[in-house]
């Protein structure tokens, strides 16, 4: 590798740590300025638990993960191996099909989350926070993270992406996350933008408690996905919607301790889930 595209790369490294500090600034001052649901005490509390749990987990899937993925990322490409090699020749082509599959994997991904009991233990504690905004973003279990960048190991060389692919792709997660965990509203500009990306009002709907929209809009980045595999769900007024989980209702599972032991309670441990449907009024899939 030359030194020039080392640097280049280290820029790219350093601008993907800052892209996070700055949206959280950015955001959490729009939240304050124009909240979408009313700020209530201890925000600054749940932040706090919240960006705890994200430093950490940057630590730790940075240290076990970081060298390794960037060696695979360059044995793929000087291997020329992988799924990519057999598509357009045409690098700025090239580089696009790699973060457009980067996506499709990020929807199966989320999707497998919530499907297979395992997996959800570890995801389920990103939708246990009842009080949604921009920090939920950054809410993952360390278990989940793991599980994600070792197979990501095996996805590099399967589908022949590079290391500049993976970085613009997390770039590009990052920003959407936290735009669409936002407590922000964008009006009608919603109903457009989410024929192409993930939204607020889209993703918020994936936070309800109510386990039919629990288990729709998967999509990360692009909602083509949700639309292509059935799993696209709105409602008319996303102001009705519920956030969190029934079974972890107890504060003590909103603490870094709690969340933390999120992925091994069982059933003893956790509240009875409410019975009762949510009366939905005006829910549209087509929007
Ligand atoms: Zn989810
Ligand atoms: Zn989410």
């Amino acid at each position: 590798m030359l030194a020039t595209e080392l640097i280049s790369l280290q820029n790219l490294f350093s601008l993907r740590f800052a892209l996070p500090v700055i949206l959280l600034v950015s955001l959490w001052t729009w939240e304050s300025v124009r909240p979408f649901c009313e700020n209530s005490p201890g925000r600054g509390r749940h932040a706090l638990r919240n960006i705890t749990i994200a430093v950490v987990n940057a630590i730790v899937t940075g240290a076990l993960f970081g060298a390794s993925t960037v060696f695979v990322a360059d044995w793929t490409v000087e291997n020329s191996f992988g799924l990519l090699q057999f598509t357009d020749q045409h690098a700025i082509g090239r580089f696009f099909a790699g973060l457009i599959l980067l996506d499709l994997w990020m929807y199966v991904w989320h999707r497998l989350n919530h499907h297979i009991p395992l997996l959800w233990r570890f995801h389920r504690m990103h939708h246990s926070d009842s009080r949604m905004d921009v920090t939920t973003a950054t809410r993952f279990h360390i278990g989940e993270h793991m599980i994600s960048a070792g197979l990501r190991l095996l996805l590099i060389p399967l589908l022949g992406v590079s290391i500049w692919q993976i970085v613009a792709y997390e770039m590009g997660v990052v920003a959407m996350t936290h735009f669409h965990h936002a407590n922000i509203s964008i009006g009608r500009a919603d109903h457009v933008l989410r024929w192409l990306v993930v939204t607020p009002d889209m993703h918020k709907i994936h936070h309800s408690r109510w386990q039919p929209e629990t288990d729709s809009n998967y999509a990360v980045v692009l909602s083509i996905w949700d639309r292509i595999a059935c799993s696209f769900r709105m409602r008319e007024d996303v102001t009705t919607i519920d956030f969190g989980l029934d079974e972890f209702e107890n504060e003590r599972w909103q603490t870094i301790g709690g969340m933390l032991k999120t992925p091994f309670a069982n059933s003893a441990d956790l509240s009875a889930p409410k019975a009762a449907e949510p009366e939905i009024v005006g829910e549209d899939r087509s929007v």
